[in-house]
Protein backbone atom coordinates (compact mmCIF):
# COMPACT_ATOMS: atom_id res chain seq x y z
CA UNK A 1 0.00 0.00 0.00
CA UNK A 2 1.43 3.34 -0.65
CA UNK A 3 -0.05 6.41 0.78
CA UNK A 4 -0.02 9.92 0.17
CA UNK A 5 -1.94 11.96 2.52
CA UNK A 6 -5.86 11.07 2.15
CA UNK A 7 -5.80 9.22 -0.31
CA UNK A 8 -4.15 5.14 -0.70
CA UNK A 9 -3.50 3.25 -3.58
CA UNK A 10 -3.08 0.15 -3.40
CA UNK A 11 0.23 -0.89 -5.18
CA UNK A 12 -1.67 -3.68 -7.21
CA UNK A 13 -3.43 -1.28 -9.09
CA UNK A 14 -1.22 1.21 -9.43
CA UNK A 15 1.47 -1.00 -10.49
CA UNK A 16 -1.19 -1.32 -13.03
CA UNK A 17 -2.48 1.57 -14.46
CA UNK A 18 0.05 4.01 -15.20
CA UNK A 19 -2.17 7.20 -16.04
CA UNK A 20 -3.80 8.63 -13.58
CA UNK A 21 -6.49 12.09 -13.44
CA UNK A 22 -6.68 13.47 -10.32
CA UNK A 23 -8.17 16.61 -8.36
CA UNK A 24 -6.55 18.71 -5.85
CA UNK A 25 -8.58 21.24 -3.25
CA UNK A 26 -6.04 23.97 -2.78
CA UNK A 27 -6.33 25.94 0.68
CA UNK A 28 -4.94 29.56 0.97
CA UNK A 29 -3.07 28.63 3.71
CA UNK A 30 -3.22 25.73 6.55
CA UNK A 31 -5.81 27.21 8.76
CA UNK A 32 -8.62 26.70 5.86
CA UNK A 33 -7.16 23.27 5.30
CA UNK A 34 -7.91 22.28 8.75
CA UNK A 35 -11.11 23.72 8.99
CA UNK A 36 -12.19 22.12 5.80
CA UNK A 37 -13.17 26.01 4.59
CA UNK A 38 -15.14 26.58 1.78
CA UNK A 39 -12.81 29.04 0.69
CA UNK A 40 -9.91 26.88 -1.81
CA UNK A 41 -9.96 26.76 -5.31
CA UNK A 42 -9.95 23.34 -7.81
CA UNK A 43 -6.63 22.27 -9.20
CA UNK A 44 -6.96 19.54 -11.76
CA UNK A 45 -4.30 17.43 -13.62
CA UNK A 46 -3.12 14.20 -14.80
CA UNK A 47 0.45 12.14 -14.24
CA UNK A 48 1.61 8.90 -15.01
CA UNK A 49 2.97 8.72 -11.18
CA UNK A 50 0.65 9.21 -8.87
CA UNK A 51 2.38 8.85 -5.61
CA UNK A 52 5.03 10.75 -6.59
CA UNK A 53 3.27 13.67 -8.07
CA UNK A 54 1.11 14.30 -5.33
CA UNK A 55 3.37 14.40 -2.95
CA UNK A 56 5.30 16.78 -5.06
CA UNK A 57 2.09 19.02 -4.50
CA UNK A 58 1.87 18.71 -0.99
CA UNK A 59 5.48 18.90 0.39
CA UNK A 60 5.09 22.17 -1.98
CA UNK A 61 7.78 21.06 -4.84
CA UNK A 62 5.30 22.15 -7.44
CA UNK A 63 5.25 25.31 -9.31
CA UNK A 64 1.87 25.28 -10.19
CA UNK A 65 0.23 25.17 -6.96
CA UNK A 66 3.75 26.76 -5.28
CA UNK A 67 1.30 29.78 -3.84
CA UNK A 68 -0.52 27.43 -1.77
CA UNK A 69 2.14 26.51 0.34
CA UNK A 70 1.77 22.62 0.50
CA UNK A 71 -1.99 23.47 1.94
CA UNK A 72 -3.93 21.35 -0.50
CA UNK A 73 -5.89 18.04 -0.18
CA UNK A 74 -6.15 15.07 -2.74
CA UNK A 75 -9.87 15.02 -3.67
CA UNK A 76 -10.15 12.94 -6.48
CA UNK A 77 -8.19 10.01 -8.51
CA UNK A 78 -9.41 8.24 -11.66
CA UNK A 79 -6.66 5.46 -13.16
CA UNK A 80 -6.21 5.14 -16.49
CA UNK A 81 -3.96 2.31 -18.25
CA UNK A 82 -3.32 4.81 -21.64
CA UNK A 83 -2.46 8.56 -21.60
CA UNK A 84 -4.49 9.85 -23.93
CA UNK A 85 -7.90 8.66 -22.14
CA UNK A 86 -6.49 10.49 -19.47
CA UNK A 87 -5.63 13.73 -21.32
CA UNK A 88 -9.36 13.53 -22.54
CA UNK A 89 -10.33 12.89 -19.59
CA UNK A 90 -8.55 15.40 -17.85
CA UNK A 91 -9.44 18.24 -20.16
CA UNK A 92 -13.30 17.28 -19.49
CA UNK A 93 -13.18 17.65 -15.60
CA UNK A 94 -11.37 20.99 -16.18
CA UNK A 95 -14.29 22.50 -18.04
CA UNK A 96 -16.85 21.27 -15.37
CA UNK A 97 -18.28 23.86 -13.01
CA UNK A 98 -17.25 23.81 -9.62
CA UNK A 99 -20.79 22.14 -8.80
CA UNK A 100 -20.45 19.77 -11.11
CA UNK A 101 -16.61 18.93 -9.12
CA UNK A 102 -18.39 18.97 -6.54
CA UNK A 103 -21.22 16.61 -7.05
CA UNK A 104 -18.41 13.93 -8.95
CA UNK A 105 -16.25 13.99 -5.70
CA UNK A 106 -19.14 13.68 -3.00
CA UNK A 107 -20.48 10.54 -5.63
CA UNK A 108 -17.13 8.89 -4.43
CA UNK A 109 -17.87 8.00 -1.55
CA UNK A 110 -20.52 4.95 -2.43
CA UNK A 111 -21.21 2.51 0.79
CA UNK A 112 -20.16 1.34 3.81
CA UNK A 113 -17.40 -1.67 3.83
CA UNK A 114 -19.01 -5.36 4.55
CA UNK A 115 -16.13 -6.18 6.93
CA UNK A 116 -15.09 -3.12 8.67
CA UNK A 117 -17.94 -0.67 8.29
CA UNK A 118 -15.66 2.26 7.40
CA UNK A 119 -16.45 4.13 3.92
CA UNK A 120 -15.96 2.53 0.48
CA UNK A 121 -14.60 4.88 -2.07
CA UNK A 122 -14.62 4.78 -5.66
CA UNK A 123 -12.14 5.09 -8.32
CA UNK A 124 -12.43 5.16 -12.45
CA UNK A 125 -9.79 3.04 -14.25
CA UNK A 126 -9.95 2.04 -18.24
CA UNK A 127 -8.41 -1.80 -17.97
CA UNK A 128 -6.31 -2.78 -21.09
CA UNK A 129 -9.42 -3.89 -23.59
CA UNK A 130 -10.73 0.25 -23.03
CA UNK A 131 -13.53 -1.11 -20.79
CA UNK A 132 -14.55 1.26 -18.05
CA UNK A 133 -14.28 -0.35 -14.54
CA UNK A 134 -14.45 0.92 -10.86
CA UNK A 135 -12.47 0.38 -8.08
CA UNK A 136 -14.37 0.08 -4.77
CA UNK A 137 -11.98 0.86 -1.73
CA UNK A 138 -12.33 0.75 1.96
CA UNK A 139 -10.38 3.67 3.86
CA UNK A 140 -10.41 1.80 6.96
CA UNK A 141 -9.38 -1.95 5.89
CA UNK A 142 -8.21 -1.25 2.55
CA UNK A 143 -10.24 -3.54 0.93
CA UNK A 144 -10.54 -3.48 -2.66
CA UNK A 145 -12.89 -5.12 -6.05
CA UNK A 146 -12.89 -4.18 -8.88
CA UNK A 147 -16.42 -3.90 -10.72
CA UNK A 148 -17.98 -2.89 -14.22
CA UNK A 149 -19.54 0.11 -14.41
CA UNK A 150 -21.68 1.42 -17.45
CA UNK A 151 -21.72 5.04 -18.47
ZN1 LIG B 1 -13.22 -2.19 5.55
Amino acid sequence: MKKIANISIDTKISDHYNSCVYMLKCYKNRKALQNKSEDFVYYTDMTKDPIHRLDEHIKNQDIYTKRFNGNVEVSYIELYNDLSSAQRRKEQLKKLRRIEKETLISKKVIGVCDKCHDNMTRSIIIDNEGERKQILQCSGCKFWKILPLNF
